[in-house]
């Protein structure tokens, strides 16, 4: 049977209850499955500080750690009884938090935050998450094991902060180490580069991560679980009366994210697209026993009725304009402009270039 690859975020992971609710939901579908997890919700944000934190103080450090242990031992506790099982998701998370807790000493000894250290550090909310995750699932009856990017061949390109997956080498590999008839908790967000360090694929990437197992699965469908009411016609905290929109297209959603929607990783529709592996966002608050989409990312349909299907925004754009005579009719000018910012590792968001200025939308950092 094709697997489903579901995903459940950091806002289904919140409290004790959403953890448990997630592994009611993982039930529900009464089949094996591909499971990527999210970090608990806020966890990545704080390994983001604890780096900054730890380069001054140590006492930083042991907080950090200190407070992921009480978090994460919170949920396994509530859920899983006193017993071997506990005992070895408690050895596992401990095991991890020494790791985790010499990263950040050695981010403290040297002053400084190495691109490969960052991306290891801020991997551990989903290490964390994937354990007690697994372990509450087969609290719940699921047969469920841990599977780590690592040990299933998700193979990046080896870029730090923006890493995206080799299909071709994942493919197989995963295709055989996810195959068996049973479920897998997969931890989202990172990969591994060749030289076996963790790249992380942005924030937001455990989307991209369930993508790239969709498509190396071959999976029926990639169903993302959210806490909003599916794809919606625009942010519902600017605009109260928007709709959820029940079908798009891969262009729409992808255009929609690159733009701003934060729904989406906007790199999750690419594994997806030539295989026209459907992608459905699941709202967790509707969920009453039955796996129903509230919206469906597919191949284009036309659509009847609204032509603007949603709009989104973003301000996360900077404005560099460059003045100059007639730069709209001179060749070769983008080109020498887009080759420095490239060289220094600056990514383009869109360009509008008019007769006397060229202005390039870039990352606001
Ligand atoms: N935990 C990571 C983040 O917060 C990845 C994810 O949640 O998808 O960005
Ligand atoms: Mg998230």
């Amino acid at each position: 049977m094709r697997k489903i690859v579901v995903k459940f975020g950091g806002s289904n992971l919140k409290t004790a209850a959403d953890v448990r609710r997630s592994a009611a939901v993982a039930a529900a579908y009464g089949r094996p499955l591909a499971i990527v997890v999210s970090a608990f919700s806020g966890v990545t944000d704080s390994l983001v500080r604890s780096l900054e934190d730890a380069i001054s103080s140590l006492e930083a450090i042991d907080e950090c750690i200190a407070r992921l242990r009480a978090m994460h031992e919170e949920v396994l506790y509530s859920h899983v009884a006193a017993g071997t099982e506990r005992n070895q998701v408690s050895a596992l998370l401990s095991f991890r938090l020494v790791s985790l807790d010499k990263l950040l000493r050695g981010v403290h000894y040297i002053g400084a935050v190495p691109d490969f250290v960052r991306d290891a550090v801020l991997s551990y909310g989903e290490r964390l998450s994937s354990p007690v995750v697994a372990a509450v699932l087969r609290d719940a009856g699921l047969d469920v094991a841990e599977a780590l990017p690592e040990d299933i061949g998700l193979v990046t390109d080896g870029r730090f902060g923006n890493a995206s997956a080799d299909l071709g080498r994942c493919r197989p590999l995963i295709a055989a180490a996810l195959g068996a008839e049973r479920s897998f908790v997969v931890p989202g967000f990172y990969g591994i580069g060749d030289d076996g360090k963790t790249t992380v694929f942005g924030r937001g990437g455990s989307d991209y991560t369930a993508a790239v197992l969709a498509r190396c699965l071959d999976a029926e469908s990639l169903d993302l679980w959210k806490d909003v009411d599916g794809f919606l016609s625009c942010d519902p905290r600017v605009a109260p009366d928007s709709r959820t929109i029940p079908r798009l297209s891969y262009a729409e959603a992808a255009e929609l994210s690159y733009f701003g929607a934060k729904i989406l990783h906007p790199r999750t529709v690419e594994p997806l697209e030539d295989r026209g592996i459907p992608v459905r966002i699941m709202d967790v608050e509707r969920f009453d026993g039955r796996v129903e989409p509230a919206s469906v990312i597919g191949p284009a349909v036309l659509s009847a009725g609204s032509l603007i299907r949603s709009v989104t925004y973003s301000d996360d754009v900077g404005i560099l304009r460059l003045r100059g005579p007639g730069v709209g009719v001179k060749p070769g000018i983008l080109a020498g402009l887009t080759t420095a910012l490239d060289n220094h590792g600056v990514n383009i968001k869109s360009i509008i270039t008019a007769q006397t200025s060229i202005n390039l939308l870039l990352p606001r950092g």
